[in-house]
């Protein structure tokens, strides 16, 4: 053959190769993990992120998104959700999980991580009704109670079985990133323990709502002696447990905490972030390691409204930008083990979000009803899962309608057999 055939059957492979099926063009990406904090382009192909550089080529993208003006980042990860929907559990009183897709997309968020509306006994239903139906990413931490979050259920020292808790997230290891503790009322350890207990068996980390304190049952117990490193401390600035001092210090046990490794993590939910504890805890350089919602139908619709709105808030509270991006991207998918998510490296599944960064005059309200002023809104533009637009606020992946190419709508064939069969018999 000859040389110059050769060279250009290579550019002809080279070509092909460099296809994308989306380019997000021009935008500011953050990519924590990685270290970006620049103007990028991002290419994906065959729902992968395939390069991540500038000046990549639009004409080898099948489809392209303008995101100049624009942040582009790893698809968000909120590691506090409550989306075990139409069974009523979650949480004292009706039916207040939501389903993932209804609200992940539409948020910037493209994974969720269930923390313990179902526990070992129902996760099974909890897995074929809600997970495999969803096409938001989600993964759960099993409630170390078998009924989960049920009315009472918590508070069943009988149903907080480790070995169940054990036997099920061996089952699963795909879906369980932990276990959970929530709304304990008793002044034990037992919660606690339990939990613990089926932490160690697998290797993983214990998700703590810590409930009501009381006798030895102290946060300085908890975060120095009972909690391990890794292990995530959720609600920091609801001020229930004594986050706070009453002379307005941050609780040295907090520190105490983080010096041991310890995640502190915001789970603002509808009863757990308040102003006058988030604000001197930050002031006293007390940030989170992971940003979360705690949705639920109660947070949703009060103070919380969604993770972009929390994100928000922190945003306003002075955290710079590449860190509130870092608390729902690399740090949290850390939190929960998963290092293949919350990065835009080369080869792992394209979940991108693009968002805006408005300035103007808004107000953020706390879990109590009081507002505080801000200057700056993020508001999510088009988020991708696994390589596929899956919300788009603007069009901005679509075609201007006047060079749409409509088609007549038809009629299903296998429809209209099946009538056709019948009506000969
Ligand atoms: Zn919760």
């Amino acid at each position: 053959m000859r040389p110059w055939l050769i060279v250009l059957l290579g550019v002809g492979c080279l070509q092909a190769q460099t296809t994308y099926d989306l380019l997000i063009q021009g935008g500011h990406v953050i990519d924590p993990k990685n270290g970006i904090d620049d103007i990028r382009d991002v290419a994906i192909l065959n729902g992968r992120i395939v390069q991540v550089a500038q000046g990549l080529p639009a004409e080898a993208a099948r489809t392209v998104i303008d995101a100049k003006g624009l942040y582009v980042s790893p698809g968000w990860i909120d590691i506090h959700v409550h989306v075990y929907a139409g069974t009523g559990l979650r949480a004292l009183t009706g039916d207040q999980s939501v389903y993932p897709d209804g609200f992940s997309f539409r948020t910037g968020v493209t994974t969720m991580v269930d923390a313990g509306t179902a526990g070992w006994r129902n996760f099974p239903d909890f897995k074929e009704r809600v997970i495999d139906r969803a096409r938001t990413r989600v993964l759960a931490f099993l409630n170390i109670c078998g009924v989960g979050m049920a009315p009472f259920g918590e508070n069943n020292p009988a149903d907080m079985d480790p070995a169940g808790a054990v036997y099920v997230a061996r089952q699963y290891p795909e879906l369980i990133v932990g276990f959970k503790v929530a709304h304990y009322d008793q002044p034990d350890w037992l919660d606690i323990d339990r939990a613990i207990e089926a932490g160690k068996a697998t290797g993983l980390p214990v998700m703590v709502d810590f409930g009501w304190t009381g006798g030895d049952r102290t946060i300085e117990k908890l975060l120095r002696e009972k909690l391990r490193p890794g292990d995530i401390y959720t609600h920091c600035y609801s001020g229930h447990r004594d986050e706070l001092l009453p002379s307005g210090e941050l609780n040295p046990a907090m520190w105490d905490g983080r010096k041991r490794g310890i995640l502190f993590d915001v789970g603002h939910g509808a009863g757990s972030f308040y102003w006058n504890i988030a604000v001197p805890a930050l002031k006293a350089g007390f940030r989170p390691d992971t940003i979360s919602t705690d949705l639920h139908t109660s947070s949703m619709n009060a103070g919380m409204k969604d993770l972009p709105n929390v994100m928000s808030k922190l945003l306003n509270l002075g955290v710079p930008l590449k860190d509130v991006i870092r608390m729902v991207t690399w740090s949290a998918a850390q939190a929960i083990r998963h290092p293949e998510l919350g990065s835009l490296d080369v080869g792992t599944e394209a979940d991108v979000t693009v968002f805006a960064l408005e300035q103007g005059q808004f107000g953020f309200v706390d879990a109590a009803g009081a507002r505080m002023d801000g200057t700056q809104r993020l508001r999510p533009e088009v988020t991708i899962r696994a390589g596929r637009v899956v919300w788009d606020l603007n069009g901005r992946a679509s075609v201007d309608w006047r060079r749409f190419p409509y088609k007549k709508r038809e009629r299903p064939q296998r429809g209209l057999t099946g009538v056709s069969s019948v009506g000969q018999k």
